[in-house]
């Protein structure tokens, strides 16, 4: 009786604690981490487990975290999708900047990766367009692999493709990316995406970052980029 007491108050005072976390946690739409869409130990040997979870399960989820605790401050963060804020990111502060830039860069940086081997190849038309304004698959990526050898500090290198229709290699600093209304960013719609913080490799590579950048060209997910690609609306704009 008295065991059977006690496990009904207990039953009671665990609703009550439910009830009361519910009032008083933030509405459910909240930015949420992704899985990665993959194991850790996935892209193996180009980028190592440990990295790849620390990176996803640390680095990406505090982005998510310190950008939802802005909410409260700015709550038409609230009404935007994450795509949709990067295009008005100069209208919040700076820790919108970093933390929403932080979730849509790393977003996107698992997606474009894959296991050795499972990554496909550029599309034609894609093909069709890196000839056309690199000469060749090889010539853009020795001009990717500069432009993020060169990147003083911590930032990204994209490939992306300009509202004119072109192709191009750029560079941001930070957490900052291509979508981005500020004034230092060339923008234009990311197709690839290369994280070039030391947390991205520094644990296999140290200090060796055009390493890193070499073994990361065995992991890119041409299906996503084609895809991304395509949604640009695909074919060579003619000048
Ligand atoms: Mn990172």
């Amino acid at each position: 009786m008295v065991k059977r007491l006690l496990v009904r108050g207990l039953l009671n005072g665990l609703a009550a604690l439910l009830l009361l976390l519910t009032a008083v946690a933030p509405a459910s739409a909240d930015f949420a981490l992704p899985p990665l869409p993959y194991g850790p130990e996935a892209l193996e040997p180009a980028i190592d487990a440990t990295t790849m979870t620390i990176h996803h399960d640390r680095h990406h989820a505090a982005y998510v975290a310190n950008l939802n605790a802005q909410i409260q401050a700015h709550p038409e963060l609230k009404t935007l999708s994450l795509e949709a804020l990067q295009g008005r990111i100069s209208q919040f502060p700076e820790a919108v900047r970093n933390n929403g830039g932080g979730h849509w860069n790393h977003s996107q940086f698992w997606a474009v990766m894959a296991p050795p081997g499972q990554g496909g190849a550029p599309s034609a038309s894609l093909q069709q367009a890196i000839e056309a304004d690199f000469g060749s698959l090889e010539g853009m990526q020795e001009q990717f692999n500069k432009v993020a050898a060169a990147r003083f500090g911590s930032g990204w290198a994209w490939l992306i493709r300009r509202p004119d229709g072109q192709l191009a290699i750029t560079s941001t600093a930070n957490q900052d990316n291509p979508l981005m209304d500020q004034p230092e960013v060339e923008q234009g719609t990311p197709l690839l995406g290369l994280d070039l913080w030391e947390h991205a490799y520094y644990l296999h590579y140290q200090n060796r970052r055009p390493d890193y950048i070499a073994a990361w060209w065995e992991l890119v997910n041409w299906s996503e980029v084609n895809r991304r690609f395509a949604a640009t609306g695909d074919a060579p704009v003619k000048g």
